[in-house]
């Protein structure tokens, strides 16, 4: 199926009937990425409705923080997923990264999130991810399907939900909420590069605040051997 025709078979779907539609277009072919951060049970929720054996790609940079750690092994436990795959930076890549998100964002995020993914990418065909239009910035005018590099082909299911329907699904599937979501953290990424938003502000406003970068490179990252 083309990228054209697969937007025209599934575009107007989003949330479980979306992943389910993707799951069996594509067997085997397809991985959820995940940050384990304030909103995502949701999209894991669903995954786990459908196919808990489905690779969940758990971006661990060795810069989390620790209630991140924990709330991804309670997280993976109470809904079932069965294949979480730890993506780690390599070693060799981390002797020149100490510290690195002082000097330079950009750079560290590609050691330690863009290079990992890329190096475990070309076994898929789709990447879930729980991007959401609501996020503001460059995601608002995301789709829920998109054409990634290479062929990869970049689904967001919950694209069109906006912030209700997502508190709506945590209240109604009683979902774990990561520990830091109660100390303001609406968006949690690595601790040198989150902080909690103030009234008023958009969900992101504390990933990379008071620097330009806005994302972290993942979903515009290309495959490599
Ligand atoms: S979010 Fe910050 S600490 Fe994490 S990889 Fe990017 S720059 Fe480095």
């Amino acid at each position: 199926m083309t990228f054209e025709a697969l937007r025209q078979a599934f575009g107007s779907l989003d949330g479980k009937e979306l992943v389910r539609a993707i799951c069996a277009e594509f067997p085997g072919k397809v991985a959820v990425t995940s940050s384990f951060g304030a909103e995502a049970a949701v999209l894991l929720d669903l995954v786990a409705q459908i196919d808990p054996d489905l690779p969940v790609l758990f971006f661990d940079t060795e810069a989390l923080f620790d209630e991140t750690l924990s709330y991804q092994q309670q997280l993976t436990q109470s809904l079932g997923l069965r294949n979480l795959r730890v993506i780690r930076p390599a070693a060799e890549d981390l002797k020149t990264a100490d510290e690195l998100w002082r000097r330079d964002v950009d750079q560290c995020c590609h050691l330690r999130k863009v290079l990992p993914l890329a190096r475990v990418v070309h076994a898929f065909k789709v990447l879930l991810d729980g991007r959401k239009q609501f996020h503001g910035g460059a995601r608002e005018k995301i789709e829920t399907i998109e054409e990634g590099p290479e062929g990869l082909i970049k689904v967001s299911p919950l694209a069109r939900w906006r912030e209700a329907d997502i508190e709506a699904a945590f209240v109604e599937r009683s979902l774990p909420r990561h520990p830091l979501v109660a100390q303001g953290y609406r968006s949690i990424g690595c601790w040198p590069c989150s902080r909690p938003t103030l009234p008023g502000e958009p969900v992101r406003a504390g990933r990379w605040a008071g620097a330009a970068k806005t994302e972290c490179g993942i979903h515009n990252m290309k495959k490599s051997g």
